[in-house]
């Protein structure tokens, strides 16, 4: 198994800082060591919020920011395998999805580019009003502030370069803490960073205990926005502990899929075996509830059923794996237990629901009610269910009854059924035949209901990391 990297210091005010205390990162699939990281704490972190502040305190211009954003892409595109390689290593990701997530960030790099270059406000329509008239007003775009960025460990490099990237091109420097399991992912990008000419204190990187760091960032009030993607427990929690900051939040999900009897089902259940079992199910967006037109039912499971049997499970580092291990050995037991319950529910399981080794085998169930975990919590690993239903209504009502609302999709031939979906479903993002595992990165991704409050996506997120200051001029 490939380790790219074995031992990393933490980077505040531009400095590479050693603690005395390191944190050993081991590979989800061998527990071999990948390699250790400095333990940083609120001292580190605190420190790294002065750097912010001292770097913040001489702006750097927009065509500068650009520039670095630019050039980072360059540098992830050159050093492309090793990003990948170290994805792979430290999620335990297989390589050609870790391939797919760096070539992303170049992506997610490139457009905050774009969106520094013509970052500007707007002209107000003074004479609109008797108030008005007689002057004339137009905003400012102002960077908000230092930005906290607390990132999860699914997407290392790419759901990090969605705070970094955004952040620079609004202007704000940033204190990031990524997820204590993946954090050399991004260490490697604030490496890039720096090598493209990111002066010091504009990036910081503290990793160790998550509370104790978040609770600096929560509590410092130079620090005004907080930019977390994890899980909904720990992120509403920030929110409601921070009300005097822009608190952003991207959550979970438990993504539904419709397909309609008159979909191409070919070609969706080739869509939604990919999209339920990659990165064994632990992306946000992975496909976990399937509803199918009773007609199309059977022909459906027919289709789908020997592409997910036919899905390679294995060592993440092998060039053939499609589906690799869960993040640890919780994860892996929390998801099983949750097979069982649906087990013992009544349900049925079409395929998977073992282990092969350590690594759960890709799992299709069928008849789960509504109530089970498997039905309406995010399931976060290599699982789907999969529903008969009559009427498209009691299909959107199925796929709406959870408290999530990131992504759904839906698979049909009728523009009619498609567009009435899209406005029916309470989701942040609706696909037509494609699953609503999609994501390319200048998207509006977010969620509604209890999946979050925000919208990321370079142009996005710097409106979130920006704020309008008003200029009234008298004539
Ligand atoms: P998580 O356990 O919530 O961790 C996310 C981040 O929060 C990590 O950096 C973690 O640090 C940190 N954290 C933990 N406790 C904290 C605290 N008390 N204060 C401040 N920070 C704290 O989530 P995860 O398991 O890494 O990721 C899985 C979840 O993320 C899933 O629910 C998934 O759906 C969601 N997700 C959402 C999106 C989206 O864009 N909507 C994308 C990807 C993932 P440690 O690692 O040190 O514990």
């Amino acid at each position: 198994m490939a380790t790219t990297v074995t031992e990393k210091k933490l980077l505040v005010g531009g400095e590479w800082v050693e603690t005395g205390e390191w944190i050993e990162v081991r590979s989800p699939y061998s527990g071999e060591l990948v390699g250790r990281v400095a333990k940083g704490g609120a001292a580190e972190a605190r420190r790294a919020i002065d750097a912010a502040e001292a770097a913040m305190s001489e702006p750097l211009p927009a065509h500068k920011r650009a520039e670095i954003l630019v050039r980072v892409a360059g540098y992830l595109g050159r050093r492309h395998e090793e990003v990948a390689q170290t994805i792979s290593a430290e999620a335990g990701k297989p390589l050609k999805a870790a391939r797919v997530e760096a070539s992303r960030a170049m992506s997610t790099f490139t457009m905050a580019a774009v969106e520094a270059r013509k970052l500007t406000g707007e002209t107000v329509p003074m004479d609109a009003s008797q108030a008005g008239a007689g002057k004339l007003a137009f905003t400012l775009r102002q960077p908000i502030g230092i930005v906290g960025a607390i990132s999860p460990f699914n997407f290392p490099l790419n759901l990090v370069a969605h705070k970094l990237a955004p952040a620079l091109a609004a202007g704000c420097a940033v204190v990031l803490k990524p997820a204590s399991q993946t954090p050399f992912s991004a260490l490697l990008l604030a490496e890039l960073e720096t090598e493209a000419g990111l002066p010091p204190g504009w990036l910081n990187v503290v990793v160790g205990p998550a509370s104790e760091i978040g609770d600096v960032l929560v509590e410092d009030e130079r620090v005004r926005a907080i930019t977390f993607t994890g899980s909904g427990e720990i992120g509403w929690k920030l929110a409601a502990r921070a009300p005097r900051k822009r608190v952003k939040l991207e959550l979970g999900n438990a993504t539904p899929v419709i397909v309609e009897a008159d979909a191409d089902l070919e070609d969706a259940a080739t869509r939604l075996a990919a999209n339920a079992f990659s990165f064994a199910g632990q992306s946000c967006i992975s496909v976990q509830r399937i509803y199918v037109q009773q007609d199309a039912y059977d022909e459906l499971l027919s289709r789908f059923l020997p592409k997910v049997e036919a899905l390679v499970v294995g060592d993440p580092a092998d060039e053939a794996t499609d589906v690799g291990p869960m993040i640890d050995e919780d994860a892996r037991e929390r998801v099983l237990a949750w097979v069982e319950e649906a087990r013992a529910g009544g349900a049925q399981i079409l395929t998977g629901g073992a282990l092969d080794g350590d690594l759960l085998r890709p799992t299709v169930i069928a008849k789960a009610r509504p109530e089970l975990k498997v039905s309406c919590e995010e399931v976060f690993g290599p699982v789907c269910t999969v529903t008969a239903y009559d009427t498209l209504d009691a299909a959107i009502e199925l796929a709406n009854g959870t408290r999530y609302g990131l992504q759904a999709g839906i698979f049909t031939s009728s523009i009619k059924t498609a567009l009435a979906a899209a406005q029916r479903l309470e989701f942040g993002g609706v696909t037509v035949n494609e699953a609503p595992t999609f994501r390319a990165d200048q998207m509006p991704y977010g969620g509604v209901k209890d999946s979050g409050n925000t919208r990321e996506g370079p142009a996005y997120s710097v409106r979130e990391f920006t704020e309008d200051r008003l200029v009234v001029i008298e004539l």
